[in-house]
């Protein structure tokens, strides 16, 4: 009996890790919508004052092309930064 209790509370503990891990921690895209992305690849960009997205590589890249374009036909002190995706 106290092994089988022993065993089932390292499972739980497992799984309340797991469960921590998708819910508690961002892992999920802003830009796109392919559902689950694995921790890590997402990473936050600030869009002014306290906001900001989270973005995965794919959506940053287009986010930096959008900007530039951008950039173009705007003054010099409010154009947007672009920023490479940290790593
Ligand atoms: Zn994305």
């Amino acid at each position: 009996m106290g092994r089988v209790n022993l065993k089932d509370t390292k499972i739980n503990i497992v799984l309340l890790f797991v469960y921590y891990v998708i819910f508690m921690v961002n892992t999920s895209c802003d830009g796109c919508s392919e559902g689950f992305t694995v921790v890590g690849k997402i990473r936050r960009l600030n869009t002014g004052g306290d906001s900001g997205a989270y973005l995965c590589r794919k959506c940053w890249a287009k986010e930096m092309v959008w900007r530039k374009l951008r950039n173009e036909t705007l003054e010099k002190s409010v154009r947007f930064p672009i920023i490479k995706f940290p790593s």
